[in-house]
């Protein structure tokens, strides 16, 4: 059975396909429940940590998981561009969410052929633990930076399931320490999110923080550098990456560099037309303004003030939190006396904000 499929996966252009029948994961209860309590957690995992252990909660049947990877980055530099904001190399192209679920559906449709089953199609969006059943079914082993590696693709893949009903016999992978003496990533990521034995902060960890609409505390802002979305270091870092990054390729990243100016002022409609089909942009327009106003600050884009000063109207209290940090940041004496002439006129929470950064830049000698 599990040649069949693997053929019907080679012949629809799936490079990397495993097998498991490990779908009770109760094993990691004590692990989400310590991560949870130590508040090591995503905002964007679960909470319900019971729905996370079994897949049964997803497809009532399921005997056997059959997972897939693909890859991506292939010849990717970072842009050293400068005065841009940058996205991930995850967010290049067609959303994965859909190229990878079209796999699935098309692996699944073939499947029909030769056997009858039920099945669900899963690409990151259950609240199962996505990398450990792809760990089990041998896609890859866990980095430091708590990523799975496949040995011929490094961490760059991005990662899919089917679960079915089908009675599979499978060799459920270990895991295995890859990794050896390297800490190349913990001492590269930029907010010290990586900790060790594996485990990340994904509080710290600068795409999570692209992502949140929580508030980003003043020291991890500058952390974020030019991001607009996701980040890549640990992984642009990691030896096990080199063959897949040194690739030759035709690709043209650049559209993963933004222009800032643009972005700050840029429409509903034309945000929705440019970018929407990205998985960047899945948390919509405010979040990408508000990491350009933190890029601005960072690049130290002192040319942009006016621009941000005019984002001191947005109705939104996000955007006006960070533009009125950007401005601190661009020229902390210009900025201050507009900051003291708005205070009277805005609502407690920016007017909290607006007192904070008069007593820090301050107390730090910076008016
Ligand atoms: Fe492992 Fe080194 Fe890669 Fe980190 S950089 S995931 S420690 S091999």
């Amino acid at each position: 059975m599990k040649n069949i499929i693997a053929d019907i996966a080679k012949k629809i252009g799936i490079d990397v396909i495993g097998f498991t029948d490990v779908v009770d994961y109760s094993y990691l209860q004590e692990l989400l429940v310590s991560r949870k309590n130590n508040g090591l957690n995503s905002e964007f995992e679960e909470q319900n940590i019971k729905k996370r252990l079994d897949a049964r909660n997803i497809l009532p049947g399921c005997k056997s998981i059959i997972a897939i990877a693909v890859p991506y980055a292939e010849g990717y530099k970072k842009s050293q561009a400068p005065n841009k904001g940058l996205l991930s190399v995850v967010s290049y192209k067609e959303d994965y969410h859909r190229n990878v679920k079209k796999l699935l559906e098309s692996l699944a449709f073939e499947m029909k052929n030769f056997f009858s089953f039920e099945y669900a199609a899963c690409v990151d969006t259950t609240p199962l633990v996505d990398r450990e059943i792809c760990k089990n079914a041998g896609i890859g082993h866990y980095g430091k930076n708590s990523l799975l590696i496949n040995e011929n693709f490094g961490s760059f893949i991005n990662l899919g399931y089917l679960l079915t009903d089908l009675e599979i016999k499978c060799v459920n992978s270990q895991s295995v320490d890859i990794c050896n003496d390297c800490t190349i990533c913990i001492k590269s990521c930029p907010n010290s999110a990586i900790l060790k034995g594996g485990t990340i902060d994904a509080t710290r960890c600068i795409s999570g923080l692209t992502q949140t609409k929580k508030y980003i505390p003043l020291d991890y802002r500058k952390n974020m550098k030019n991001q607009i979305y996701g980040c890549d270091v640990c992984q642009l870092v990691c030896p096990k990456n080199k063959k897949i990054l040194e690739k030759k390729t035709n690709e043209d990243y650049k559209i993963l560099e933004l222009n800032l100016e643009e972005l700050l002022k840029i429409s509903n409609a034309e945000f929705e037309q440019k970018y929407s089909s990205m998985s960047g942009s899945w948390r919509g327009k405010n979040v990408w303004k508000r990491n350009a106003l933190i890029s601005i600050a960072n690049l130290k884009l002192v040319s942009l003030f006016e621009d941000v000063e005019n984002e001191l109207d947005n109705t939104s209290d996000m955007i006006k939190t960070y533009a009125y940090w950007a401005l601190m940041e661009l020229d902390s004496k210009k900025a201050s006396d507009i900051l003291n002439k708005r205070y009277d006129y805005e609502n407690d929470i920016i007017k909290c904000e607006i007192l904070k950064l008069l007593e820090v830049y301050h107390d730090s000698g910076n008016m």
